[in-house]
């Protein structure tokens, strides 16, 4: 099959769906596979790497003009325009965007958006959320330490003892778990928070503590144990009693990581505009759901700013919507492996397509064919 990999066009976007490791295999299993020239670049691949792991290095024309398409975000509209109907395409293709989908239904693609895998053991290879959401937590606390102004480990020295930093993360998905990992690596005294009590085993298993919130109706316990692993709106009882716990943490913290989402919805507020004033001068927040927030204001917090850092109320507020994209390098490293073990499911051992849908992950990631939107 002829495999194109174009260059990402999306403003701040430096990952691509290809490696010379992912190369070498789709060559190997008879692929001929079409580089953009410079798609690898911001990712530290240069069409020399592509070109000696078997790869064509083409123009963007090229790329598009291939059988297959292999993007990390979602084609443009002139990038769509660059593909015959019945091009497969494959990518993160936000199958919330019910515009985007239907113009891709509309352009004859076959679409397969890999953010819509279920979270089920053998989908894990090609986990796009996860392996995207890891690199994202461990991100925000980098970016965190580099903001602010302490340490973040217990220090005794000649001139005196430093304390160590107050990191609070509200959310412990993917996200939030590395999170902790990385900011207990550095020296951090760690609290977290999410709707879903399972975690709380995780985070201690992770040297964090669990903010505890009762679960008092039946409504409230229901809720809690989400859905397909994904979090669901929590009762307004439940959130309020959350918020009293969370401030008093937020009030004593450093750092604060705040990681919660819902699938296709806002993002809940957990840092009001009043905790944030309640916070110390210096602290950092960083708020992976920037953006996110109610019709796309805001995230977890309001004050954040979509791709933004800001300093409000003297707290250092950190915006970046595309944390993954920072670490350009491994993160494609590892959606490239996402991208070429999910090709497994649709491509035969003889190289054709097959689109199976009796396979669970196939079903779910196939968002659009023959000029149907298809997302289930
Ligand atoms: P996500 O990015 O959708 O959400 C991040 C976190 O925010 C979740 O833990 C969610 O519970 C939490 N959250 C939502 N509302 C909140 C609120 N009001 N307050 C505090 N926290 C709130 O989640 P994710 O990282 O995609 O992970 C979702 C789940 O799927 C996790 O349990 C994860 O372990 C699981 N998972 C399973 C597999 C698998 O089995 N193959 C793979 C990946 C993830």
């Amino acid at each position: 099959m002829l495999i194109g990999v174009p260059a990402e066009t999306m403003a701040g976007e430096t990952r691509v769906a290809v490696t010379p490791e992912t190369v070498k295999k789709l060559a190997a299993s008879g692929h001929t596979v079409r580089v953009q020239s410079g798609a690898g670049i911001a990712a530290s691949v240069t069409d020399a790497a592509y070109q000696a792991a078997g790869a064509e290095i083409t123009d963007a024309t090229g790329a598009f003009g291939a059988d297959m398409v292999l993007k990390v975000r979602t084609p443009t509209d002139a990038e769509t325009a660059l593909m015959k109907p019945g091009t497969v395409v494959i990518g993160m293709l936000n199958p919330f965007d019910a515009a985007g989908l239907q113009r891709l239904a509309t352009a004859g693609l076959t679409a397969f958006a890999l953010e819509a895998a279920p979270r089920t053991t053998r989908a894990q290879s090609m986990d796009v959320l996860s392996s995207q959401a890891n690199i994202a937590g461990y991100k925000a606390v980098m970016i965190a330490a580099d903001k602010y102004q302490r340490f973040f480990p217990m220090l005794m020295t000649a001139a005196g003892t430093v304390k160590a930093a107050r990191v609070v993360i509200l959310g412990v998905g993917v996200a939030g778990l590395q999170a902790i990992a990385t900011a207990k690596r550095l020296g951090a005294v760690i609290e977290a928070s999410d709707v879903r009590p399972s975690v709380k085993e995780q985070i201690e298993s992770l040297g964090g503590k669990f903010i505890e919130v009762s679960y008092d109706t039946d409504e409230e316990k229901e809720a809690a144990v989400g859905v397909g692993g994904y979090a669901r709106p929590m009762p307004a009882s439940w959130l309020a009693r959350q918020q009293v716990e969370v401030a008093k943490r937020v009030a004593l913290a450093d750092i604060v990581i705040s990681t919660a989402l819902i699938p296709g919805r806002a993002a809940p507020t957990l840092i009001t505009e009043d905790m944030v004033k309640a916070m110390k001068p210096g602290s950092v927040i960083v708020d992976i759901a920037a953006g996110k927030g109610p019709d796309g204001v805001g995230g977890n917090c309001p004050l954040s700013e979509a791709d933004k850092t800001v300093v409000k109320h003297g707290v250092t507020i950190v915006g970046e919507t595309n944390l993954p994209a920072l670490v350009a390098a491994d993160a494609s490293a590892l959606y490239a492996r996402n991208v070429l073990d999910f090709l497994k499911l649709i491509v035969t051992k003889e190289g054709a397509l097959k689109i199976d849908l009796e396979d669970d992950i196939v079903a779910a990631c196939r968002v659009a064919q023959d000029g149907q939107v298809t997302k289930q």
